[in-house]
C-alpha cells in the first residue's frame, strides 16, 4: 500500500533519502565507542497514537543522527500482519533507517508481555551500540518503555493499571532522553477520527476482509494482535452479518457502527496512554514534552495548498525543539 498513514497525503513534507546524506558530526558517534558503551544512552520518543512519532523518528535518523537505529515499542506493531490497521510505518516511510521489532513476531504463536519486549529489545539496543549505533525507542505503549527501561523489572508488578496500581521506580538502567510528543486531546482526537477514515480508504477493510476471510481471526493469539484495534470492532460485520447478504441496509449500519466505535476506541486508547505518560512524569521522569498541537491545528484546517505550512510548523516547533534536546543530551 502506498499511502501515507502518519500525515495525510496533502501534507508537502520533504523526505531526504538516509544514503544521500553527508554524515552529521553531531552524533553520538563523535565520542569515542567506549565511553558510548559505558554511558549506555537511549533516545525514545513516547506519546499517544497518532501524535507523530514515527514521523519524528524518520525525521531525527535521516537528517540529523545518522547512526540511529529505531526499535518499535508498540505492542501490536510487533506482530506480523495487519500493516495497516495497526498503522505500521511502511518500507518507503522508513526511508532506509533500520527498524527493529516491527513486525517480527508470529502473531499465532506468540503473545509479546512487557517482560518479552525487556529482554528482546535490550538485546537489541546492545547490538545497536556494539555497532556505535544510536537507538531510538519509538512507539506508544508505556508498559513496553516502562520495562525496558527501568532498573529493576518486576513481572508481577503493574505500574499504571488497577484500583491501586504499584509505584513507578525512577531509577534506569540505560542513560535515557524521554522525548514526549504532545498534541491536545481535542485536536488529536478530531485528527484520529480522520485517519480512521483515511486508513479505511487505503485498505483497512480489504485487510480485515482477508484477515477474517482466511480464519486469521480465529488463530491470531487472542490476547495479541487479536485485540488490535479494528479487529473486535468489525468482527460482527464479517463473521455473521455479511453472510446474510441480502439485507444491505442492515449491513452498511453494522459496517458504520463498527468505524464509530473504531474511531472511539482509539481516541480512548490515546486518552489511556496520555494518562500513563502524565504518571510517569509525576513520578519524577525526566520527560521533555514537546507540543504538536499546533501542527495538528494546521493540518486539520489545511486546503490543499496549506501542506508548506503545516511542514514549517513541524519543523521549527517539533523537529527542532527534539533535535536540540537529544544534541544536549548527547554531549552531556
Ligand atoms: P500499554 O498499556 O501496554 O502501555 P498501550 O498504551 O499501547 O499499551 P493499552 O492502553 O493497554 O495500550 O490498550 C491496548 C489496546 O489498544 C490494545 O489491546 C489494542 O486494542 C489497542 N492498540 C494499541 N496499539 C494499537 C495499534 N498500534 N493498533 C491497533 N490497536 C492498538
Amino acid at each position: 500500500h502506498h499511502r501515507f498513514n502518519l500525515f495525510p497525503s496533502f501534507l508537502t513534507f520533504t523526505w531526504v533519502h538516509r544514503i544521500h546524506m553527508e554524515p552529521t558530526t553531531t552524533t553520538a558517534a563523535a565520542v569515542s565507542p567506549t565511553t558510548r558503551r559505558r554511558q549506555r544512552k537511549i533516545v525514545v520518543i513516547m506519546g499517544p497514537t497518532g501524535a507523530g512519532k514515527s514521523r519524528l523518528s524518520i525525521d531525527l535518523a535521516t537528517r540529523f543522527f545518522n547512526n540511529a537505529e529505531i526499535i518499535n515499542s508498540d505492542k501490536m506493531q510487533v506482530y506480523r500482519g495487519l500493516d495497516i490497521t495497526t498503522n505500521k510505518i511502511t518500507m518507503q516511510e522508513q526511508h532506509g533507517v533500520p527498524h527493529h521489532l516491527l513486525g517480527a513476531f508470529d502473531p499465532i504463536e506468540s503473545v509479546v508481555n512487557p517482560h518479552d519486549f525487556r529482554k528482546l529489545a535490550s538485546e537489541t539496543i546492545s547490538d545497536i551500540m556494539s555497532r556505535r549505533g544510536l537507538p531510538l525507542v519509538v512507539g506508544g505503549s508505556n508498559s513496553f518503555i516502562y520495562s525496558l527501561t527501568t532498573k529493576r523489572f518486576d513481572p508481577q508488578s503493574d505500574v499504571f493499571n488497577g484500583p491501586d496500581p504499584d509505584p513507578v521506580s525512577s531509577e534506569q538502567r540505560y542513560k535515557c532522553c524521554f522525548i514526549w510528543v504532545d498534541v491536545c486531546l481535542p485536536v488529536l482526537n478530531q485528527y484520529l477520527s480522520k485517519r480512521v477514515d483515511e486508513m479505511l480508504d487505503s485498505g483497512m477493510f480489504e485487510e480485515l476482509a482477508e484477515f477474517f476471510g482466511s480464519g486469521e481471526h480465529l488463530t491470531v493469539h487472542r490476547s495479541g494482535l487479536g485485540q488490535a484495534i479494528g479487529v473486535p470492532e468489525f468482527e460482527g460485520y464479517f463473521t455473521t452479518v455479511a453472510d446474510a447478504e441480502e439485507d444491505v441496509m442492515r449491513l452498511v449500519e453494522v459496517y458504520n457502527d463498527a468505524v464509530r466505535r473504531i474511531k472511539d476506541n482509539t481516541c480512548q486508547l490515546a486518552k489511556r496512554q496520555v494518562g500513563k505518560i502524565l504518571r510517569l512524569k509525576d513520578a519524577g521522569w525526566d520527560l521533555k514534552r514537546i507540543d504538536a498541537t499546533e501542527a495538528f491545528r494546521a493540518v486539520m484546517t489545511a486546503d490543499s495548498g496549506g501542506g508548506g505550512r503545516v511542514a514549517e510548523i513541524w519543523e521549527k516547533q517539533v523537529v527542532e525543539a527534539s533535535v536540540k534536546i537529544v544534541k544536549q543530551f548527547l554531549e552531556e
